[in-house]
């Protein structure tokens, strides 16, 4: 199927050849034209099958006809994070390069005053997350009666975050009358009750259900010993022999491994970065706008610090752990290999992970390969009761005995920094913004605060105060991860 069979406006398609898509993913093509169509749309999708798209294209088409008008949105999109968020207003700039429509981004961290600004001049496209959209309607500077077109993204995302009540309240604000665009990668009771609710006859449209991977994407599996320091002179193994890796997410099931990870992997002197729940908004945000550049090649992140974010043309995912939750597993692979692309995912697998290996191997329907020698999962059962008989701990518990020195770089490789006392360094681990020596960033807007960085210079400060972690501001090392 063809882009211009869709029915999408000559300034959208010109735009998406601009993109150079040459054809639609199958939420696009089963989307756009009940949209243009003017239906209800319930899509079970998940974000990397071109999701956003699928909304963004045939309402730009569609609001073609008609002008904006003050305080009154015409069309209001609702984002689970501010990231998200950010990523749709992306979109609406990329393919609404042909239109002059004012889209304008209601989120958290940003002053009130310009928001209001924008809403004043009239806005075609309003994207906002739940929380600030209510907060302006009850200053009483915004009027959603002129809203035509109401989109619901990442509906399961808004569940895990208790937007649901939120969401319900704007549902109840906006005209009876309103088309509804809804999306959910997975459809739990409480969503299923929410369509029933909200939605008028929908078009349903699902894709590649969370129980599969992509064709295109390799996977492994790599036999790793269950110490941590261990599983992690395995990553760096898998790294080095990594065919054509660009860049790659590298994901932790616990965000105490993350940070520690992280900090492992720049004393190794990879160029890489973290992305974790605790992290605040603007340095995700960063963050994650360096890896999109290229200006960090690796990144180590949690399940839910990574979930939904749009991060184009990862060549590479490894699994430091295998996840505990089978679906995550999926989630994770659908981090490369999008859109048609190639895509590899490593995982690293110890002999305790034999359960959740098999309920990973189960969803997905096929065995993964082997990368060398497969895990003797009996032999490790049994010499873990060997061991628990002989009152040894577990190999696999994490102990202070871990080895640390035994994953030490070679000394040219390292800094002076790595002279601090071991519980110095595991004390830095537990927070990562804290860690890391702050550097200013002059290209970014800096409030005075007064206080002194070690290095006597002023400290960068946004809203809250946030130090940027200084290995933003480092030049790519590209050496070994690219
Ligand atoms: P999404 O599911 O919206 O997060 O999109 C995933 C990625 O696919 C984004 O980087 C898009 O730019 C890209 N994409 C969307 N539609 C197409 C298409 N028809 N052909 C190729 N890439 C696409």
């Amino acid at each position: 199927m063809a882009f211009n069979t869709l029915g999408l406006s000559e300034k959208v398609l010109a735009a998406v050849e601009a993109a150079g898509y040459k054809e639609p993913t199958a939420i696009q093509s089963g989307a756009i034209p009940q949209v243009l169509e003017r239906r209800d749309i319930l899509g079970i999708a998940q974000t990397g099958t071109g999701k956003t798209a699928s909304f963004t294209l045939p309402m730009l088409t569609l609001l073609e006809k008609g002008r904006a008008r003050a305080r009154m949105p015409r069309t209001l999109i609702l984002e689970p994070t501010r990231e998200l968020a950010a990523q749709v207003e992306e979109n609406f700039a990329k393919y609404g390069t042909n239109h002059k429509l004012n889209v304008a981004l209601l989120i958290g961290g940003v002053s009130f005053s310009d928001q209001d600004k924008k809403l004043d001049r009239g806005t075609d496209v309003l994207i906002a997350t739940p929380g600030r959209l209510l907060d302006h309607f009850e200053r009483g500077k915004l009027l959603l009666q002129g809203v035509e077109i109401l989109v619901i993204d990442e509906a399961d995302r808004m569940l895990d975050m208790g937007f649901i009540p939120d969401i319900e309240r704007i549902c109840k604000l906006i005209p009876f009358t309103r088309q509804t665009l809804f999306f959910s990668a997975t459809m739990p009771p409480e969503i299923q009750r929410l369509t029933e609710t909200f939605l008028q006859n929908p078009a349903r449209i699902e894709v590649a259900p969370t129980s599969s991977t992509a064709e295109n994407v390799a996977q492994f599996l790599k036999a790793a010993e269950s110490k941590d320091y261990e599983k992690r002179a395995a990553l760096r193994e898998l790294l080095e022999g990594a065919e054509d890796l660009k860049n790659a997410i590298v994901f932790c099931n616990r965000k105490r491994d993350v940070t520690t990870l992280y900090r492992s992997l720049e004393r190794h002197e990879y160029n890489v970065g973290a992305l974790h729940g605790d992290m605040d908004q603007r340095t995700r945000m960063m963050m994650l706008d360096n890896f999109r550049k290229g200006t960090i090649k690796l990144l180590v992140a949690s399940d839910v610090a990574a979930r939904g974010l749009d991060i184009p043309e990862v060549s590479h995912v490894f699994n430091f752990d295998v996840p505990s939750n089978a679906e995550d597993y999926v989630h994770r692979i659908g981090r490369t290999g999008r859109a048609g692309r190639k895509g590899t995912a490593f995982t690293l697998v110890t002999g305790e992970d034999q359960k959740y290996l098999d309920a990973i191997q189960t969803l997905i329907k096929k065995d993964i390969d082997w990368l060398g020698d497969a895990i003797d999962f009996e032999a490790a059962a049994q010499e873990r009761k060997a061991r628990r008989k002989a009152g040894k701990p577990s190999r696999n518990a994490r102990s202070s005995n871990d080895n640390e020195a035994a994953e030490q770089p070679k000394p040219s490789n390292r800094r002076r920094s790595q002279s601090k006392p071991r519980e110095v360094v595991e004390e830095q681990m537990e927070e990562l913004p804290e860690m890391l020596n702050p550097t200013p960033v002059s290209n970014l807007p800096q409030r005075q605060t007064g206080k002194r960085s070690r290095n006597d210079k002023l400290e960068p400060a946004f809203g809250a105060g946030v130090h940027i972690p200084a290995f933003l501001l480092r030049e790519p090392r590209p050496k070994k991860a690219s």
